[in-house]
């Protein structure tokens, strides 16, 4: 049967964002559509870890997003009737050496300077953390706030929701064009939808529906390994990473072995709920390529032997790859486009969709409510990638 379907809103990508969004939007009582090409959460929101964390976040804008969001989500977990696995433990970097220690006790400084509750750890500390921690580790910081998630139930429990509050879905309809005149129409192979306002939701695929509407939207594919740990004796309560992930993340300069720095690699370790672990982390610009690097595995599993020796013996049952949304400036795209007047975008998280999904549902809604929003959106805006035209 062929749809024809006519909207307020349509959300393009059932993704943690265009989870997000739905809730929000539906909830302030638009007429909402969400469409997807497979199912809900099939893109990287499925293949990521679960952290909302401050942690890992530059100082300011950055952080202050990741707080709002944080204390959305605090709500959300009272909420929404599907539990998505929400545990509000605070997270910790460790350092490999006394230099890295040094940085880390100006980066808490920094950060409670700003408000934001981070304290730092001394080797005994770490030492409770986790009995498999080596010896040798000078200690590190912990942000309180930081908490951690199921991604793929939470994107589920937002639907379900959003459902309550009237979102139609639309899954395994993939949008192939899209064209503006007085509405928006949207062609997909399942039916037509028009809408008076489109979201591009779109994760790293973002770029191919701005093609549709000629904006080029500068968001590139920066890919990720997991590796998944059997469920067996509990390494840790809470997430882990190493201080070097924050050279990484931020391409900034970081003193490593030439294949921890060719692949981009920096610990994460997150216990799930049911305490198997995922252990990470890697970041490469080599285009929409998913397939498992067995270089960059060993790679992940040299550096978590650093600093958790006596895991040698551990069984992993697999690996996966995601692709994270990256921007230039670090920060995703949250904006309606001044030329497209009713066509918005809600991509470019790079590795923070879990921590920003909720502020940025929000944003859109209050965005598209014409409301003062929770933050400024400038920071966010679209228009900040235009180049000025040379005279
Ligand atoms: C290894 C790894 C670890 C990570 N860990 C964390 C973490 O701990 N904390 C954190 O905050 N972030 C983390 N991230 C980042 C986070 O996962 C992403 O930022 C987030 O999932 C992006 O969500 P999204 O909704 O924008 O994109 P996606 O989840 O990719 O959703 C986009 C959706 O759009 C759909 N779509 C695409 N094209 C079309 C079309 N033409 N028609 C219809 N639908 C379409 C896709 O099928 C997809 O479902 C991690 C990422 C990786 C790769």
């Amino acid at each position: 049967m062929t749809i024809k379907y006519n909207t307020d809103v349509a959300i393009i990508g059932g993704g943690i964002m265009g989870c997000a969004i739905a809730y929000y939007v539906s909830k302030a009582g638009y007429d909402c559509i969400l469409i997807e090409k497979g199912d809900i959460a099939s893109g990287t929101s499925s293949r990521c870890d679960g952290n909302i964390t401050i942690v890992d976040k530059d100082p300011g804008y950055d952080s202050k997003m990741s707080l709002v969001s944080q204390e959305l989500t605090i709500d959300l977990a009272k909420e929404l009737d599907i539990p998505f696995e929400y545990r509000p433990l605070g997270s910790i970097l460790v350092c490999d050496n006394d230099a890295e220690m040094e940085a880390a006790i100006d980066w808490v400084n920094i950060q409670n300077e700003a408000g934001l509750k981070f304290n730092v750890l001394d080797r005994s500390d770490i030492k409770q953390e986790s009995p498999y921690f080596a010896d040798d580790i000078p200690g590190g910081l912990e942000c309180e706030t930081d908490s951690l998630i199921n991604p793929y139930l939470f994107c589920y429990a937002l639907i379900d929701k959003a459902k309550q509050y009237g979102l139609k879905l639309f899954t395994q309809t993939e949008v192939k064009n899209i064209t503006k005149a007085d509405s928006f129409s949207i062609e997909t192979p399942n039916g037509e939808f028009t809408a008076k306002k489109v979201i591009n939701a779109a994760g790293v695929w973002a770029p191919f529906i701005g093609e549709m509407l000629d904006v080029d939207i500068p968001i590139k594919p920066r890919k990720g390994h997991i590796m998944v740990g059997a469920r067996q004796k509990p390494v840790m309560m809470r997430n882990v990473m190493e201080f070097g992930y924050l050279m990484n993340k931020f391409e900034r300069e970081r003193i490593a072995d030439p294949e921890t720095l060719e692949h981009g690699v920096a610990l994460v370790l997150e216990p799930t709920e049911s305490q198997n672990f995922l252990l990470g982390s890697s970041r490469q610009f080599v285009g929409y390529d998913g397939r498992v690097d067995i270089n960059v595995i060993r790679t992940m599993a040299r550096r978590a032997m650093r600093f958790f020796p006596k895991m040698d013996d551990f069984t992993m049952i697999r690996a996966y790859t995601g692709f994270r949304p990256w921007t230039e400036d670090h920060l995703p795209i949250v904006s309606e486009v001044n030329a497209i007047p009713g066509f918005y975008i809600a991509a470019g998280h790079e590795g923070d969709g879990i921590s920003l999904a909720t502020v940025t549902g929000k944003l859109i809604a209050q965005m598209m409510s014409d409301e003062e929003t929770i933050i400024p959106v400038d920071p966010l805006s679209f228009e900040r990638f235009q180049k000025i035209p040379s005279s």
